[in-house]
């Protein structure tokens, strides 16, 4: 393995002095608020930089992670001894071309919904509240509201375990309830293109309002969670079995079960990983005892121990 101040230099060569970090602290890159540092932090602009960033990192034998905007993410309070390699921002164009959309990676799904609706483009509605990128959407097939990316995804570029960049098609997406073969193979998003259908801006702006309203009468928007905590399980809701174990408002340290919505695990201030952690532990166990209902996390961890 090489040394991270090698490794340093030569995620500079690729991307960019002012693309990498040290010892970047991961509370202030995700939606949770919480988490270590990162050894090193990179955030490359433009889809071969990110190949070549990728490339070195697999090639020295430091540990990566490739995030996108961090709101599906819970780090470890140590950190992560290794590089963490964002696509977001300086990667998220977006162009519209007739009835289909091409956007990077990086670009938020709040944007790419608000650009369909004034082409007059619609069923991205239900994207428009999910504070993720295309890239992270495309990996978790993210979904709302009877919609989900499996619906309007066409194409996707991918960078693949073998180095590989090639274009993938649905019948290769394996896109199901919050599961993907990109997450599968170890695939990394690269871009995409998204095909709806044509509609009224009007309507579709009234939509996504009326959705955004929704959300702000269920979900604790206005403190730091991952979302939803745990996966629908199969003939339930996950917030519901939280609220009949008695669970809602209970908390462990500053992480607690939202009063508002129990599928959600929120950040009070000043909450640990190790908090967040325990909690969901304590969650999936009670649950388990009380219904005999195995509750699997939605959130991802990164820098842990085997959970
Ligand atoms: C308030 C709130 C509401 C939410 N509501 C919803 C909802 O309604 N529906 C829903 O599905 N989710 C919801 N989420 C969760 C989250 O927004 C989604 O899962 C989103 O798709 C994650 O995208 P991200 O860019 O933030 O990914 P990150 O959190 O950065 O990463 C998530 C996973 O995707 C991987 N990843 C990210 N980018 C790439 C890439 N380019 N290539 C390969 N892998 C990548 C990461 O390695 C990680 O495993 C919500 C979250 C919050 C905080």
């Amino acid at each position: 393995m090489l040394h991270h101040a090698e490794v340093r230099r030569r995620f500079e060569e690729a991307a960019g002095k002012n693309a990498v970090f040290e010892n970047e602290e991961m509370s202030a890159r995700t939606s949770f608020r919480i988490g270590g540092a990162a050894a090193l932090f990179v955030t490359p602009d433009s889809e071969e930089s990110a190949v070549e960033v990728i490339r070195i990192a697999r090639e020295s034998g430091i540990p990566y992670y490739v995030m996108g905007n961090g709101s599906n993410l819970l780090v470890a309070d140590s950190g992560f001894d290794g590089a963490v390699i964002q696509l977001a921002k300086k990667m998220s164009g977006i162009r519209v071309e007739g009835q289909e959309i091409r956007v990077q990676c990086g670009a938020l799904l709040s944007r790419i919904a608000a650009e369909a609706r004034n082409a007059g483009l619609d069923g991205f509605s239900f994207a428009s509240g999910i504070p993720g990128t295309f890239g992270g959407a495309c990996m978790m097939n993210a979904g709302a509201y009877g919609g989900e990316m499996k619906d309007v995804l066409s194409d996707v570029r991918i960078l693949d375990p073998d180095g590989n960049v090639r274009t993938v098609f649905p019948e290769e997406m394996g896109l199901g309830y919050r599961t993907s073969a990109f997450e599968k193979r170890g695939d990394i998003v690269l871009s995409g293109t998204i095909r709806l259908k044509e509609g009224d801006p009007e309507k579709i702006g009234k939509r996504m309002e009326e959705l955004a309203q929704l959300r702000k009468e269920k979900q604790p928007l206005t403190q730091p969670s991952a979302g939803s905590t745990f996966k629908r399980p199969k003939g339930y809701f996950a917030g519901k079995l939280i609220s009949d174990a008695g669970l809602k408002g209970y908390s462990i340290g500053g992480a607690q079960v939202s009063e508002k919505h129990a599928g959600f695990v929120i950040n009070t201030g000043g909450a640990t990983a190790e908090d967040v952690r325990n909690l969901i532990a304590f969650i999936r166990q009670t649950v388990f005892e009380k219904f005999g209902v195995e509750l699997e996390t939605e959130v991802k961890f990164l820098g842990f121990e085997e959970m």
